[in-house]
């Protein structure tokens, strides 16, 4: 199926409003239908009683209201929820709700599949297909929050949990589709809508430099998160394609721009692969990267993936790594796997057809 229509979630109130005008409403009927549309649950514009028909004919014929069908949804041992939703092209993404001490983190994908190539990562063998719409990426969220609802509905407390932090580390490369990343963090931040502080929005990137200094440029309200993954470009180079284009002190160039212009810090994503990056010889490359800056390292367990010559390190290795990048004083957690029985944990997005091949460009499952 071909989108004949734009997403009106993907609109800005200033480009809803121009869109009212030209047809000769009251711009402020945006405020009305953008509270619908992201503070609602509507699923048809006939469901916007307080429009006049008319208007609500115009808003049909000239936009989809929703993008996304649920093609299944899993529960994970640890709460953690999965969906597979196709989009109005046939497409398929997936999305994470993470529970965690009262916070509900969604994990959004913002690509069909990805570019990056990361030999450790999932989503890097559908290969890239195409962007997601601003109002796709919204709609992940926003279907967190009617389901969401609909368990609060079940549950005797009587607690209305709603979507509280946006990690955009689900399938994808944020960076690569800033314009849209751009927007949906704007309208999460809109105090009538989401109201989603800015350290509650976490965009990671894999390292696409020149996007870093944009991402400061636009003042976009987020958090940032970098893949480091590892200290040596050599080995960095095999795994993730993207530091033959930038390598590590381009990347740093641009984290301490980044850090210096928005007086923030970054969390360094650091995946813990046995015999390579989880070493004591690791550990002290990584210390005299983190030791002059502000950052944060979020230590990450590799997960299963399908290169069957990289492996996660044990339990103790992982201690051990630890405790020698806290000894020098180095910020670092370690990030629990979640969701990981239903593959809802980092880099284990994908979408695999029938024949169990990992591809989105074909049939649904
Ligand atoms: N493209 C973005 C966001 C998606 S990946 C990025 O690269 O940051 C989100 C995180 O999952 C990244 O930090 C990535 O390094 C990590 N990741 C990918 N595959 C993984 C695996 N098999 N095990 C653990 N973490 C993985």
């Amino acid at each position: 199926m071909i989108i004949k229509y734009e997403d009106i979630k993907s609109l800005t109130e200033d480009e809803l409003k121009w869109w009212l005008r030209e047809i000769g409403e009251k711009p402020f009927r945006a405020d009305q239908i953008r509270n619908r549309l992201f503070c609602g649950q509507v699923a048809s514009f006939d469901e916007m009683e307080q429009l006049k028909p008319a208007l609500r004919e115009k808003l049909k014929e000239s936009f989809r209201i929703t993008s996304l069908t649920e093609v299944h949804r899993l529960e994970s041992v640890d709460g953690t929820v999965k969906w597979l939703y196709e989009t109005a092209d046939g497409n398929h993404i997936e999305t994470v709700l993470i529970p965690a001490n009262g916070r509900y983190s969604v994990c959004v994908s913002t690509q069909v599949g990805c570019a990056q190539n990361c030999a450790f990562c999932r989503t890097a063998k559908m290969g890239f297909i195409r962007n997601l719409e601003a109002g796709e990426i919204l709609e992940e969220i926003i279907r967190v929050n009617w389901y969401l609802k609909s368990i609060n509905a079940l549950s005797r407390d009587n607690k209305q949990a709603t979507v509280t932090n946006i990690i955009f580390m689900g399938m994808g490369e944020p960076l690569n589709n800033l314009e849209n990343v751009h927007r949906v963090c704007c309208t999460l931040h809109n105090q009538k809508l989401f109201n989603l502080g800015k350290d509650r929005m976490t965009v990671s990137t894999s390292g696409v430099v020149p996007k870093i200094k944009e991402l400061v440029d636009r003042n976009t309200p987020c958090c940032l998160a970098v893949s480091l993954n590892s200290t040596n470009n050599e080995y960095r180079s095999s795994v993730m394609p993207v530091n033959k284009v930038w390598p590590i002190e381009k990347l740093l160039e641009a984290i301490d721009e980044y850090i210096r212009r928005t007086d923030k810090h970054v969390t360094f994503e650091f995946v813990l692969i046995q015999n390579i990056t989880c070493t004591p010889q690791a550990a002290k490359e990584l210390i005299r990267i983190c030791a002059p800056r502000r950052v944060k390292v979020n230590a990450i367990v590799l997960n299963d993936g399908d290169d069957p010559t990289l492996h996660a390190p044990t339990p103790d290795e992982v201690e051990r790594f630890l405790e020698t990048v806290r000894a020098a004083e180095v910020q670092i957690t370690i990030r629990n796997p979640r969701g990981r029985d239903i593959l809802a944990a980092c880099g284990q997005l994908a979408y695999k057809n029938k024949q169990g091949k990992t591809d989105a460009n074909t049939e649904s499952a």
